[in-house]
């Protein structure tokens, strides 16, 4: 399989936010959820617009998962999804805000700082995470991909099994070292903590399911 390299300036953004440029790391959970409710409310507004899609409320929300064992840390959503070329066009580039005409006032004003503003919250994974998976199946196609980053040296991207529109978001966390201790991200206390503190505003469901390990 082939590993296609970030553009310049992406990777030098990478390593800055891998290196933190966030005095918070746990702001990834913020972003990787602001990005599940945009693509929710893309396929909102599709279906305003177009009769062949129906938007049941009830079927839209994100789901975070935590897996102890594995040490993985999981958001899906059952958004607009990604098509091949979004997922390089995307996650491959830096600061190409497309959802940022989609969010409201109160959201800007209400705890999204500057980094987050400016279209580089998905890279905010990689404050937490060693590898970043994302599955994705867009609306528009019928082919599912999968698209896998270690973080600078690039990322593969192959066809994947995926059944429902969406996107899931596989998070394998940081080993724990002597100064940081990643595991405070699958516990389920802790992360309804941040969810409150940082995502209380989204529109959509957030549900919550951890394994017992
Ligand atoms: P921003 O949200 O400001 O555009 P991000 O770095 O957070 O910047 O995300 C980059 C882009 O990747 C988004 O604009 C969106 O097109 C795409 N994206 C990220 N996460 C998802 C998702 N869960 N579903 C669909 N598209 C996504
Ligand atoms: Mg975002």
């Amino acid at each position: 399989m082939e590993t296609k390299e970030f553009k310049a300036e992406s990777k030098r953004l990478l390593e800055m936010m891998i290196n933190s440029i966030y005095s918070q790391r746990e702001v990834f959970l913020r972003e990787l959820i602001s990005n599940a409710s945009d693509a929710i409310d893309k396929i909102y507004y599709r279906a305003l617009s177009d009769d062949a899609i129906t938007f049941h409320k009830e079927d839209y929300y994100i789901k975070i998962k935590a897996d102890k064992q594995k040490r993985t840390l999981t958001i899906t959503d059952s958004g607009i999804g990604m098509t091949k070329e979004e997922l390089e066009n995307n996650l491959g580039t830096i600061a190409k805000s497309g959802s940022l005409a989609f969010k409201n006032e109160t959201e800007l004003k209400d705890g999204h700082d500057i980094i987050g503003q400016f279209g580089v919250g998905f890279y905010a994974a990689f404050m937490v995470a060693d590898v970043v998976t994302v599955t994705s199946k867009s609306l528009d196609n019928s082919i599912a991909y999968k698209w896998q980053s270690k973080g600078a040296d690039g990322y593969t991207i192959e066809e994947a099994a995926k059944e429902q529109v969406g996107t899931e978001i596989v998070l394998t966390l940081k080993e724990n070292s002597e100064e940081d201790h990643y595991d405070e991200f699958l516990d389920e206390y802790r992360l309804k903590q941040i969810i409150k503190k940082y995502s209380d505003f989204i529109r959509y469901p957030i549900k919550m399911d951890v394994s017992v390990s």
